[in-house]
């Protein structure tokens, strides 16, 4: 229904703009991501809650979001020695201190919202920089489903609308929005295997492992292991990251997210976990595969990134 991926932009992007919209349960503190929040929200237009899917309680989800700005400050701009265009980009972007963090509404409550406001500020506010200030939430929500929903707008450049536009002439167009699927500053205590794959570290006997399995098609080998590390590892961590989540993404990482079909593996992981039942003991509730109602939100929009 969606092309893969975010959009391809031409020229690098002067800013960056990424959004994820993974949130701990305020209650288990399981990590609760974007289709299992919108299968846990009900049809109210007034309610922030999602209900937690692991605990059943009601929280709140977030939408976190990073802004990387790769424009240079009058001072750093210089003549590329080869071609002598001026560089007017970094090769490594400034990271804003503190990530923004905004409720991640419902389309019912972000509808309401929206209609509140132009009706009280009237339609032309949404061409104005300062919404952004007035109305975080809802500007931040917007980029969020426009690019869920693959549908652009000037609601990113809005950002670039302000006192350093005029220092960028030629790329003040450019401003990309990224959607993440995790969040890496919720994995505090242990980190994920797909972030260890990434980072390199040394022993990977275990990923490898892993991925040896998925390649065969058998998932029950990978969660056995997988649980036994855990168990061996589960000290101070309350709350254990998901299995099924641990497998998936390092699959993505290492084979590549085109080389795996996410209903196969949906598949195969409920029948491996249907063999385990005497695995229990260091199975949770968390490795649970996903639900009905969270594969439907998971098809209906864009995919997410890892
Ligand atoms: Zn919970």
């Amino acid at each position: 229904m969606y092309p893969k991926g975010s959009r391809e932009f031409d020229e690098r992007p002067a800013v960056e703009l990424v959004i994820c919209s993974a949130s701990r349960c305020h209650h288990c503190m399981a990590i609760i991501y974007d289709e299992e929040i919108m299968a846990g929200w009900k049809p109210e237009d007034s309610n922030l809650n999602t209900i937690c899917q692991f605990c059943g309680k009601a929280t709140v989800p977030l939408l976190t979001v990073l802004i990387l700005d790769y424009r240079c400050d009058e001072g750093e701009k210089i003549n590329d020695p080869l071609t002598g265009v001026l560089v007017e980009l970094l090769d490594q972007p400034k990271e804003l201190a503190e990530p923004i963090t905004v409720p991640y509404l419902n389309p019912l409550v972000l509808r309401k919202e929206l209609e509140n406001v132009l009706s009280q500020e009237g339609d032309t506010c949404l061409t104005k920089h300062r919404f952004i200030q007035e109305h975080p939430i809802v500007y931040w929500n917007l980029i969020w489903y426009f690019e869920r929903i693959n549908l652009n707008s000037h609601l990113p450049e809005l950002w670039l609308n302000n006192d350093r536009v005029k220092d960028l002439s030629s790329n003040s167009s450019s401003v990309s929005v990224r959607t993440l699927w995790d969040n890496e500053k919720l994995h505090m205590n242990h980190l994920p295997m797909y972030l260890q794959w990434k980072q390199c570290v040394e022993d990977r006997t275990l990923m490898k492992n892993v991925i040896d399995n998925v390649r065969r098609n058998n998932l029950t080998e990978p969660i056995k292991r997988v649980a036994l590390q855990r168990s061996k590892a589960e000290t101070a961590e309350l709350t254990p990251f998901s299995i099924y989540r641990d497998i998936l993404f390092l699959a993505f990482t290492v084979l590549g997210r085109g080389n795996i079909d996410q209903g196969v593996f949906d598949r195969q992981y409920i029948t491996a976990l249907e063999s385990l039942t005497e695995h229990e003991g260091k199975l949770r509730s968390i490795d649970a595969a996903p639900s009905a109602m969270t594969l439907y939100c998971r098809s209906y929009f864009k995919q997410l990134n890892i």
